[in-house]
Formats: C-alpha cells, structure tokens, sequence
C-alpha cells in the first residue's frame, strides 16, 4: 500500500536505508520508517514486559537515576523563563523519575506510561496521577495541563501529528509542551549515518527542527525555543546503552575503552549533547485531527 506523508500529504519518497526501511519525504524532507505498526501492535509491543526487561534490571540502579534526574532538572530549568507552577504531564513517565523532579521544584506532577508493569511501580508513588495505555487510547482530562513533556517518545508515534493535537487539547490556554526527539540534521547522525545509535527498529518518525516546527505549527502549536539537547551521562550509562542496543562498531570501541578508563572516571557525569534536539512549543490555538 502507498504511504503518505503525514505532514505534507506527498506520497513521493526517495529510498534512504533499505535495511532500516527509511524514506524521505522529498517534498518536506520528513524521515519515516516506512513499516507503520498500527495501534494495535504498538499497544501489544510496549505492554510486553521483556521490553523494559533492561529497566527492571535496573529500577534499583541509584546511578542511572541520578544522571536521569540531573537531565530532566535542566529541562526543567529551561521551562522557567515561561512557566514555574502548575499541572505538569510526563507522556512516557517510564518509573517517574521526571515527576519526582518537578514535584520537588514545586509542580504537580501526573505521568503517562504504556507499560502496566512499570505503570504499577510508578503508582506505588503516584497513585492515581499515573494514567495508564496508550495516549490515543487514554481518558486524560481535557484542557487540565499547564506543561506537558515528551521526553524520548515522539519518535514512537505511529501518528505524530494527530498525537501533538491530542496533547493540544489536553493543554490550558498558552499551555507548553517540552519535547526531546532525535533530529536526523545533527551532526552525530551526519557523521555516525548508518550507525547513529538513535537509529532504531521502534523509532518510525525521524524528525529535523523544520519538520518538527512545521508537525508543531499544524498541531496549534508555536515554537518559542530550540537548542540541540544535552543529556547528563557518565561513561558507564554509555556502555549499558551500547550493550542494550548494540552497533558495530560503537559498541566494541566502548567496550575496550570502558576496561581503560578508571572505575571512579567511569562514573563521573557530565553534559553530552546526543543528537537531539530540545524544543518548547506555547498552545496557539485549539485544534481537531480531522483525518
Ligand atoms: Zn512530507
């Protein structure tokens, strides 16, 4: 069947990589996987508990939290020029660890998360403010939420655009929404290419500024900020990636360099910017998928 371009509606696309069935849109330059698993099958893959098998592993890992909560704490940070209370949603909320940091910084915190098993882990801390399915399935309230963050989680829509309209009518009047998505114009993806670590089967949109601020635009939204995004990492989080999510060569490099460098190095944080980008969008208007 012929795919379309969910943002422009061009069903012309130029091959970009057969193995990882990329296509490009070549009249707005959206990136796609061109396999599009319906609701159906994203439900049943990310409700599998083998999927967050890595994450049970390491619920008790005080380190990878760590590094997790000083990143979403900077995202956090960056929010505050435009907003600093209110009703805040983590869409993907995975085990809390960025509600916990902004009810600490004083915001009222409700998550989202697919999978039931760790859904039932987070409740145990947020009880009732922890929604649980699917986002185009959920029974969120409408027009409740000052700030909402999709932190990782764009890329895994099958329908970006109807999703981003979604979360717009779960937003107040001005409303923000905080995303973090791999973007296909940074440099690690040009000099990485077929071996960008963000290339990966469960990733079906890859997004540049200028798709994801035109998504954003017909979605009732305005772009109001950009950087390329930094996530705090120490050389040990970098390894456990790699051996999760192997590439040729990367994960081997790693692995080598991991036996060099010192146990008290190995754990040091610091800032890493990932090949991401990070983007605040204010609610212009309200809008209706009507497709
Ligand atoms: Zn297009």
């Amino acid at each position: 069947m012929a795919i379309k371009c969910f943002l422009c509606d061009n069903d012309k696309f130029a091959s970009l990589n057969n193995s990882l069935n990329l296509k490009k849109c070549l009249f707005c330059g959206l990136v796609i996987n061109s396999l599009r698993p319906d609701l159906e099958s994203l439900e049943e893959y990310y409700s599998n508990p083998h999927y967050y098998d890595y994450w049970s592993d390491n619920i008790s890992d005080k380190k990878i939290e760590k590094l997790k909560k000083t990143t979403y704490g900077y995202y956090l940070f960056k929010i505050k020029q435009y907003l600093t209370k209110g009703k805040f949603l983590d869409i993907g909320c995975g085990l809390g660890y960025a509600l916990e940091t902004a009810s600490k910084l004083g915001w009222q915190s409700y998550g989202l998360e697919v999978s039931s098993k760790i859904a039932k882990i987070t409740q145990k801390k947020f009880g009732k403010k922890i929604f649980v399915g699917l986002l185009e399935k959920s029974k969120i309230p409408h027009s409740f939420f000052n700030l909402i963050s999709l932190f990782d989680v764009i890329e895994h829509f099958n329908n970006p655009l109807k999703c981003l309209t979604l979360i717009n009518n779960l937003l107040v009047k001005d409303g923000f929404l905080m995303i973090v998505t791999p973007d296909i114009y940074s440099l690690t993806a040009k000099l990485f290419m077929t071996y960008w670590p963000h290339f990966l089967p469960e990733h079906l949109t890859y997004f540049s500024y200028s798709t994801l601020k035109k998504t954003l635009e017909k979605s009732g939204f305005e772009t109001v900020y950009y950087e390329p995004a930094k996530k705090y990492q120490n050389f040990d989080y970098i390894v456990h990636r790699l051996s999760i999510y192997p590439k040729p060569i990367l994960t081997r490099i790693a692995k080598f360099a991991d036996h060099l460098i010192p146990e008290g190095l190995n754990q040091k944080m610091f800032p890493l910017k990932t090949g991401e980008m990070f983007i605040l969008a204010r609610k212009k208007k309200n809008i209706s998928f009507c497709k």
